[in-house]
C-alpha cells in the first residue's frame, strides 16, 4: 500500500457561476480534507460562467499552483465539464466534486481509505435530512424509480457526481466517444469493484441550485435513452395493447348491432379516441426522434467540450 505522502490525488469539481463558492471549497480542501495528502492537485473546470468564477480561479492558481484550472469555451453543462476534468486529471484516484459545499470535503478521506482497500469506484449516497427542499425529495425518487425502469440499469438512489474513481477507471473513462454523457450510469455500466460511503449534503451556501424541475426531466430523458432502447420496445407494446383493445371494442360494436339492429352513437367516443391515438402516435414520434437526433449528433463526432485557456500546459489541451 502506498504510504499518504505517495498518493497522487486529483479532485476535479465543474464550476458554472460560483464565484463565492470556488475559493471556501478550495481553501477547506487544502487546510482540511487533504491537509494528510500532500500529492495533490485541484481542477477546477469553469463550464462559461457568466460571473467572476474565473477572476477566483485564476487568483487561486496564483497563490497556490496546485490549484488548477480548465475554463471551458462556453457553457458544455456538468457531464461534459466532467470530462474536461477527468481527462486532464493526472492523480492515481481522481475525485469528482460539486463546487458548491453540498458535497462535504469531510468525506474525501473515507472515499480514499475504501480505495486503498482496493475498490476502484467509491461512490456516495446522499442520506436526506430536512435541508433539502420536499420537491427534491420528492423528484429525485421518482427520477430514480422511472430511470431504473426504462434504462437497463439499476442505479441508485441520490447518487449524485460525488465520487472517486481508481486510474484504471478514468483511463476507460477517458476513452469514452459519446455525445451524451451520463457519469450515474456510466460508472454502473463500467463494473470494477465498487463500493459505497453514506452522507448528509450540506445547504447551497451561495448560489442557486443549476438543476430546476424541467431540467431534471431532460437529465432523465437523456439518461435513459443514452443507456437503453426500451422506450422503443415500449413503443412496440404500447401499439399492440391499444390493437387488442381496438379490436375487443369492434367486436362489441359488431354484437351490439347484430343483437339491437343499432350502431352505437357518438361523437364524444369518435373524437376521444381520435385524440387518444393521436397522442399516442406522437408520443411514440417524439421517443424514435429523440434516438435519430441522438444518432445525428453523435454522427457529427464533435468534441465533448473546448478549452479556452488553461493552467496546463499547451500539449495537455490535445489530449
Ligand atoms: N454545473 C456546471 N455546469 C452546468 C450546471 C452545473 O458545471 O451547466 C456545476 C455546478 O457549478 C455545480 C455542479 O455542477 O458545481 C452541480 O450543480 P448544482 O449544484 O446546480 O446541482 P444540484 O446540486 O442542485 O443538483
Ligand atoms: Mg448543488
Amino acid at each position: 500500500m502506498l504510504s499518504k505522502t505517495n498518493i497522487s490525488l486529483s479532485i476535479i469539481t465543474p464550476c458554472f457561476n460560483e464565484q463565492e463558492n470556488v475559493s471556501i471549497l478550495a481553501n477547506q480542501l487544502r487546510t482540511k480534507a487533504l491537509i494528510n495528502y500532500p500529492n495533490y492537485e485541484i481542477i477546477f473546470i469553469n463550464d462559461g460562467s457568466t460571473d467572476g468564477t474565473l477572476n477566483e480561479l485564476k487568483k487561486l492558481n496564483k497563490e497556490n499552483k496546485k490549484v488548477k484550472y480548465i475554463s471551458l469555451a462556453r457553457n458544455f453543462g456538468h457531464q461534459n465539464a466532467i470530462k474536461a476534468g477527468l481527462d486532464h486529471a493526472n492523480g492515481d484516484a481522481v475525485i469528482m466534486m460539486d463546487a458548491d459545499l453540498q458535497h462535504p470535503p469531510e468525506i474525501i478521506e473515507q472515499l480514499i481509505i475504501e480505495w486503498q482497500k482496493g475498490f476502484d469506484i467509491v461512490y456516495t449516497q446522499r442520506k436526506d435530512g430536512q435541508e433539502l427542499g420536499f420537491i427534491k425529495k420528492i423528484t429525485a425518487k421518482y427520477f430514480y424509480k422511472f430511470m431504473n425502469y426504462f434504462s437497463d440499469l439499476n442505479i441508485e438512489q441520490n447518487t449524485a457526481d460525488f465520487r472517486l474513481l481508481d486510474r484504471k477507471v478514468v483511463n476507460v473513462a477517458k476513452k469514452l466517444k459519446e455525445n451524451d454523457l451520463f457519469w450515474r450510469g456510466l460508472v454502473f455500466w463500467f463494473g470494477f469493484k465498487k463500493t459505497k460511503i453514506d452522507y448528509k449534503a450540506n445547504q447551497r451556501i451561495h448560489g442557486n441550485t443549476k438543476y430546476p424541475l424541467a431540467k431534471m426531466i431532460s437529465f432523465a430523458i437523456n439518461g435513459i435513452t443514452s443507456f437503453s432502447i426500451k422506450p422503443l420496445r415500449f413503443a412496440i407494446f404500447l401499439g399492440m395493447g391499444i390493437s387488442v383493445l381496438a379490436a375487443i371494442y369492434g367486436l362489441y360494436a359488431l354484437l351490439l348491432y347484430l343483437l339491437t339492429n343499432e350502431p352505437i352513437q357518438g361523437w364524444t367516443s369518435i373524437l376521444l379516441s381520435v385524440l387518444f391515438i393521436g397522442g399516442i402516435q406522437l408520443l411514440i414520434l417524439g421517443v424514435i426522434g429523440e434516438y435519430l437526433g441522438k444518432l445525428f449528433m453523435q454522427s457529427k463526432n464533435r468534441p465533448n467540450y473546448i478549452i479556452d485557456e488553461s493552467t496546463l500546459s499547451s500539449n495537455e489541451h490535445e489530449r
